[in-house]
């Protein structure tokens, strides 16, 4: 089973992600985390040239092919290895990304993000995405708490604007495969809430 989750920049999807895991073990699940842009040896080389500070004037295009690039080199060594073996993937970060962020809030647009997104991911899509919702304020909040250094850091607030734009968008067009969570409340309870998702999906 795929599952991804998205949200803005200190939405916690990391910290759920870590949650479900020791959950969906302690169901006797067999589970792996991993993250985009990264996850791999080659991936995790891509990722490093996407978040050096010396790149912050990347063209977005060749942006939107290297995170594409990163993701299928990803998918190749870790995902698709692990869905062969039945287990539960829990990707932090997928597609819905690049269509948010490159797409719709670096106005590459949806539809061409998507185009090199098929190339790459060959029609292996999540069965479910969870959202996490948090507001602007939670978000920032959230990332200066956690005091780490971020590529989107010199971005100003109206970009953070367009990206959960760019995701109430694809929230529209994917109505089934995302799912939205309030992730507003701290972390146990949101926790709980995506749990309950996760285990429908695993369960069906
Ligand atoms: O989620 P994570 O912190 O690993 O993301 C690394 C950085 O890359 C974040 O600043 C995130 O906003 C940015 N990013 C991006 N475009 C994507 C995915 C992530 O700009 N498609
Ligand atoms: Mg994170």
């Amino acid at each position: 089973v795929f599952i991804t989750l998205e949200g803005n920049d200190g939405a916690g999807k990391t910290t759920v992600c870590m949650g479900l895991k020791k959950e969906l073990e302690a169901r006797g699940y067999s589970v792996i985390y991993t993250r985009e842009p990264g996850g791999s040896k080659i991936a995790e080389e891509i990722r490093n040239i996407l978040l050096s500070d010396e790149n912050e004037n990347m063209d977005p295009r060749t942006e939107a092919l290297l995170f594409a690039a990163s993701r299928r080199q990803h998918l190749v060594d870790i995902v698709l290895p692990a869905l062969q073996e039945k287990k539960i993937v829990l990707c932090d970060r997928f597609v819905d990304s690049s269509l948010a962020y490159q797409g719709y809030a670096r106005e590459i647009g949806i539809p061409e993000i998507w185009d090199i997104n098929q190339f790459a991911i060959h029609d292996c899509m999540p069965q479910k995405t969870i959202f996490l919702k948090v507001s602007m304020e939670t978000g920032q909040k959230r990332m200066n708490q956690r005091g780490e250094k971020n590529r989107l850091d010199n971005e100003q607030s109206d970009f953070h604007q367009k990206v959960r734009q760019g995701y109430e968008t694809l929230i529209q067009m994917y109505p089934d495969r995302i799912c939205v969570i309030d992730a507003e409340p701290e972390p146990e309870v949101v926790l709980q809430s995506v749990l309950h998702e996760v285990l429908k999906v695993i369960q069906s």
